[in-house]
C-alpha cells in the first residue's frame, strides 16, 4: 500500500440506517480490508409518536409500539453490524421523511393538523409523496444544514472516496442525500439502491462508468440479517435475491479512486 492510500478514507453517506449496507455491503467489507470507512447515516430519528396514518404502519409494521423505540432498535443494529467489521458509524440525527412536518402554519391548521395530522406533514402518504422522487421546498432549510454537516465531515478527511445513493426507487429521503452530496462533493460515487433496484433497473448513469461487485453472499446475507427489525419485512423468511451490488464512478475520476477499485476487484 502507497503512502498516499493508507491516508484514504471512505465515507458512506446512507440516508437511513441500513440502506449502505443493503446496497454496498460487499464493498463496504472489502474496503474495510484496505481503508479506514466510515458509514454516516442521516435520517436516524424521530422527533416524537408517529401520527400520520403512514407512519403509523411502518411502525406497526416493525412489530413496535413506540416509533422512538424502534429507531432506537436501528440505531444499534446499525452499530452492531458495521462495528462487527471495524467501520466507524455516525448518526446525523436528522427526522425521518414521514415525521416532517410543515415549519410556520398558521395557529388554525396546526390545530386542524391534531385531528387530521397528515395536513401538517411534509410527506404524508408514503406512496404518494414518499416515493414521489420530489424533495418539498419544505426541505430547504434541512438541505442546508446536512450540506453544511457533510461538507465538514469530508473535509476533516484527506480527499476521502465519497458514495451514496443513486435515489433508485425515488425515496424523496435517498433524492434528497444524492442532490446534497452530489453538490458538495462532486465526485460522489453512487450505488444502485437495493432493494428498490429490483423493481426500478438501472443500467446506467450519465457521465459515470458502471462498476460491479459480487459481495460474499454469505456475509453479506448475516449483515443484512443483522438489522433485525426490518430485514423480516424486506425479505420475508430472510430469503434475500442475490444481486450484485452496482456503482456509478463518474468517467473523469480521480486516479486514486480507479486505485482503490483495481486493489478492491482484486481481492
Ligand atoms: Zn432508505
Amino acid at each position: 500500500m502507497t503512502a498516499e492510500k493508507s491516508t484514504q478514507t471512505a465515507i458512506f453517506v446512507s440516508p437511513h440506517l441500513d440502506d449502505a449496507v443493503l446496497s454496498a455491503g460487499g464493498l463496504i467489507t472489502r474496503l474495510a480490508k484496505i481503508i479506514p470507512v466510515e458509514v454516516v447515516t442521516v435520517f436516524t430519528q424521530v422527533p416524537g409518536p408517529a401520527k400520520t396514518a403512514s407512519a403509523k404502519r411502518f411502525v406497526k409494521l416493525a412489530k413496535f409500539s413506540r416509533a422512538e423505540d424502534f429507531f432506537a432498535q436501528r440505531r444499534r443494529e446499525d452499530k452492531q453490524v458495521l462495528g462487527s467489521f471495524g467501520v466507524n458509524t455516525r448518526h446525523l440525527g436528522y427526522p425521518d421523511a414521514l415525521w416532517r412536518q410543515k415549519p410556520d402554519l398558521p395557529r388554525w391548521l396546526n390545530r386542524l393538523g391534531k385531528i387530521v395530522p397528515e395536513l401538517t406533514h411534509i410527506y404524508p402518504i408514503y406512496d404518494l409523496f414518499v416515493l414521489s422522487g420530489r424533495v418539498a421546498n419544505e426541505d430547504s432549510e434541512l438541505r442546508i444544514s446536512l450540506a453544511e454537516k457533510l461538507a465538514e465531515i469530508f473535509e476533516r478527511n484527506s480527499k476521502p472516496l465519497v458514495f451514496t445513493c443513486a435515489g433508485v426507487g425515488r425515496h424523496v429521503d435517498h433524492c434528497l442525500v444524492r442532490q446534497v452530496c452530489e453538490k458538495i462533493w462532486p465526485e460522489v460515487i453512487l450505488w444502485s439502491d437495493f432493494p428498490y433496484s429490483l423493481i426500478h433497473t438501472q443500467t446506467r448513469e450519465p457521465g459515470r462508468k458502471r462498476m460491479i461487485i459480487k459481495p460474499d453472499w454469505k456475509l453479506k446475507r448475516k449483515m443484512i440479517a443483522g438489522y433485525t427489525s426490518q430485514a423480516g419485512n424486506m425479505f420475508p423468511g430472510l430469503i434475500i435475491p442475490k444481486v450484485n451490488e452496482k456503482f456509478f464512478v463518474k468517467t473523469k475520476s480521480d486516479l486514486r479512486q480507479l486505485d482503490i477499485w483495481r486493489e478492491v476487484l482484486r481481492g
